[in-house]
């Protein structure tokens, strides 16, 4: 159990007015929770502060060797008023996945858990309530030890800072087009993948930009080996509707487990779906596309929960998937999991709807 000081701002924010465009990732809160760790005293000095500028070193290491990782998650404002967020126990244990792959010091879960629902305790008001917004929330840890020698660091600050944001989609579930890179890959077993951590948005990046030069919004990468192998997209994990079974790539290290990933699963097992977590080559889907037994094909992750795939492009093939519009299970799975995090659905598994002021 964490002992958390609060310190109030003096002047707070203006708070975007209901129905102002918010976008994603470019306005904050009046707060942050802040908490250092210094080898041999453990994490240490957790508190709420202002919103504010931190103070760090050129040499600070993290600048240099990307020593740090991350969370995403969202918080809602339910149907009752109070503030809720989507499994945060899952962003913790998920949290010391990446910390130990990274050698950066483990937080306890209900540590990390009773981080995250304080701050968002604190700024609640600034979760925007029209349809389809939230406030991410977003936790990082930095190695911030003034050396330049690669070693893990000895000191690390964890930060947890929230923002409003607008609806992933303005105008209702829309179908995006996705590039399969050919080319670049993104991470490979042994490597850190399944982390989430800067180094793996910077290897994609240019895939990204080429992708987007070419009119497709994601790119989706192939195993680091043979790239034969179907892995995921930039920020979300990907599924298949094939012969009326769902197939998402297996976790074998190098995709990041998703959330949405594992509800999805759970809820198509409950659904009565026979849902297959193995590989799946490209060579696959090109033939399921061809015969007409690939239904469906969407991503998943926290900022647009299911995003249906309209469309893949492998070098020469465009394959348009079923009437390139929204499938069925698509719909449904968007319609639940949202549903859950609003209030609007009962959740189903007791744990999923956390409010943060319990
Ligand atoms: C965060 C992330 C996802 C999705 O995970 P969720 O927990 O569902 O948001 C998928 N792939 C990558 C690379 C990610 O960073």
């Amino acid at each position: 159990m964490l002992n958390i000081r609060i310190e109030r701002t003096a002047n707070p924010r203006k708070k975007p007015e209901p129905g102002a465009p918010l976008g994603f990732g470019k306005i904050f809160t009046d707060h942050m929770f802040v908490m250092n760790y210094t080898e041999g005293q453990g994490w240490h000095d957790a508190r709420i502060v202002p919103y504010q500028k931190i103070p760090l070193e050129p040499s600070a290491m993290v600048f240099h060797y990307g020593q740090t990782m991350f969370e995403g998650l969202k918080a809602y404002k339910g149907t009752d008023g109070r503030a809720y967020l989507f499994r945060p126990d899952m962003n913790a244990k998920r949290a010391n996945a990446s910390n130990d792959r990274l050698c950066i010091p483990r937080i306890p879960e209900e540590d990390f858990v009773q981080a995250v629902k304080a701050v968002v305790s604190v700024d609640q008001e600034w979760i925007p309530s029209d349809p389809g917004t939230s406030l991410y929330v977003r936790p990082f840890i930095i190695a911030t030890d003034e050396f330049l020698g690669v070693a893990p660091s000895k000191t690390y600050l964890f930060i947890i800072i929230l923002s409003p944001s607008g609806a992933y989609y303005a105008s209702g579930l829309n179908p995006v087009g996705i590039w399969i890179e050919d080319e670049y890959v993104r991470a490979v077993r042994g490597g850190i993948g399944f982390a989430k951590t800067g180094g793996n948005y910077a290897a994609s990046l240019i895939a990204q930009v080429k992708a987007h030069d070419e009119g497709f919004s994601q790119v989706l990468w192939l195993d680091g080996v043979e790239r034969k192998y179907i892995e995921e997209v930039g920020a979300m994990n990907i599924f298949f509707k094939i012969n009326g079974k769902i197939v998402t790539p297996m976790l074998s290290g190098s995709i990041l487990p998703g959330i949405t990933r594992n509800s999805v699963i759970t809820l198509c097992r409950d659904w009565g779906y026979e849902v297959e977590e193995r590989r799946i080559s490209v060579d696959e889907l090109i033939e399921a596309q061809k015969t007409g037994a690939l239904e469906e094909c969407f991503g998943t992750g926290t900022a647009a929960v299911i995003s249906p795939v309209g469309k893949l492009r492998y070098v020469d093939d465009v394959m348009v998937i079923g009437d390139g519009g929204i499938g069925p299970v698509s719909q449904k799975l968007y319609d639940t999991v949202t549903g859950i995090q609003s209030g609007a659905i009962k959740d189903p598994y007791g744990n999923w709807h956390v409010c943060v002021d319990d």
